[in-house]
């Protein structure tokens, strides 16, 4: 699934294609995508808007519209968002078409068929689960290491589960909290309330660097990801233990293990990342 680094290089990469274009006409093959508002209604008013700004909110892109709406997608498992021309050929998986006044075509692909596209009036998110709660961004400047202590003040669950939660941190998902534990040194099943002051810090300086890092390389294509032009990224070359079950640890050698935290799948170093670290 998309996270916080590839839905930021999407964005990115849209930019230039998309920012001060006026959307001509849109079509529509799979409706089951459009949550709001009807699929007519959605036609009907997206019909010669033009595409102000670009965002990123945790895993969700927001694209502002002239006459204030703004459209939000969420890529979910296998959603593309991508910029071509028209001749290339529509592929089965296409589902939405956003007809550009550059002539150039916008196309919403997606084999699962899970991805979300709203059409909203501009801060009205309250009809969008996810979007109205979501927590701090964790490349921003107001996410400190006193906010981070602040948010895991008192908590008695485990870590992993804490760093997928998207109304606390918005934009991590299970590639990137095992790596993040992972460069933090801390056991996935770790309480949180054991964490010292120390560890503490080594989970917010991982957080941030893992994450930037990741921006830097584009993203982790392992599957369908790609940015808006095509492009693959580049992070898959840097994992440290996601989908390395089984090969040595990079740091120790000691072979890679996989448990499942809180129904995901979850690899760790049983060297690097102790349960109960010593001293
Ligand atoms: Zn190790």
């Amino acid at each position: 699934m998309p996270e916080l680094p590839e839905v930021e290089t999407v964005k990115k990469s849209l930019v230039p294609y998309l920012k001060g274009q006026k959307i001509e006409n849109v079509k529509i093959f799979f409706t089951g995508i459009i949550k709001q508002p009807t699929p007519i209604l959605f036609k009907e008013r997206i019909r010669g808007r033009t595409i102000v700004d670009l965002e990123r909110r945790g895993k969700y892109l927001l694209f502002f519209l002239d006459g204030g709406l703004t459209l939000v997608i969420h890529l979910r498992m296998t959603g593309q968002l991508t910029v071509c021309s028209g001749d290339v050929p529509i592929s089965k998986h296409t589902h939405l078409i956003f007809f550009l006044a550059s002539q150039q075509e916008w196309r919403f692909t997606d084999v699962r068929k899970l991805g979300l596209v709203y059409l909203v009036p501009t801060g009205n998110w309250a009809c969008i689960h996810g979007l109205n709660n979501l927590g701090y961004e964790p490349l921003a400047e107001e996410f400190t290491l006193q906010v981070l202590g602040e948010l895991l003040r008192g908590r008695k669950g485990k870590i992993k589960p804490f760093l997928l939660d998207q109304s606390k941190i918005a934009g991590i998902g299970n590639i990137y909290a095992d790596e993040i534990l992972c460069q933090a040194g801390l056991h996935p099943e770790r309480t949180i309330n054991t964490l010292r002051t120390v560890e503490v810090a080594k989970l917010y300086r991982a957080i941030k660097l893992i994450l930037k890092e990741a921006v830097v390389c584009r993203g982790t294509s392992l599957r369908d990801y790609v940015d808006g032009r095509g492009q693959k990224g580049n992070f898959q070359e840097r994992l440290q233990v996601y989908g390395r079950k089984g090969e040595p640890c990079y740091e120790c050698q000691t072979p890679l293990e996989r448990i499942v935290v809180a129904g995901r799948g979850t690899v760790f170093c049983p060297r690097c990342q102790k349960l109960i670290p010593n001293g």
